[in-house]
């Protein structure tokens, strides 16, 4: 069977030689992304009032290429406002929903 990728699957794909690996961030019938990498949005005039602190790395995978993807691990993610998850310290500005007894 093969393996259909859902959000927030961890995935190593094989492609032309590379090796690229991240969290599944978006998935659609046309393609997915993989999230490669993270960084802090820089705190200046142009960012501080927006809510999304952290810019994205991600990588587009149609499914033609799904076959070549290694399902690793899922992760289960402690609040959706800011995706932050047990392990990779994103936090909301505010309030942190995983900061509450939900
Ligand atoms: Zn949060």
């Amino acid at each position: 069977m093969t393996y259909t990728p859902q959000v927030d699957d961890y995935v190593i794909w094989h492609h032309n030689g590379l090796v690229h690996q991240g969290w599944v961030y978006f998935v659609d019938e046309k393609y997915i992304t993989i999230e490669t990498g993270i960084k802090p949005k820089p705190n200046c005039q142009y960012t501080k009032n927006e809510k999304h602190k952290y810019i994205h790395t991600l990588l587009l995978c149609h499914p033609y290429y799904w076959k070549d993807l290694e399902y690793i691990k899922h992760r289960r993610v402690l609040c959706n406002h800011c995706g932050r998850t047990a392990d990779n310290n994103v936090r909301c500005l505010g309030m942190c929903v995983a900061d509450s007894d939900y």
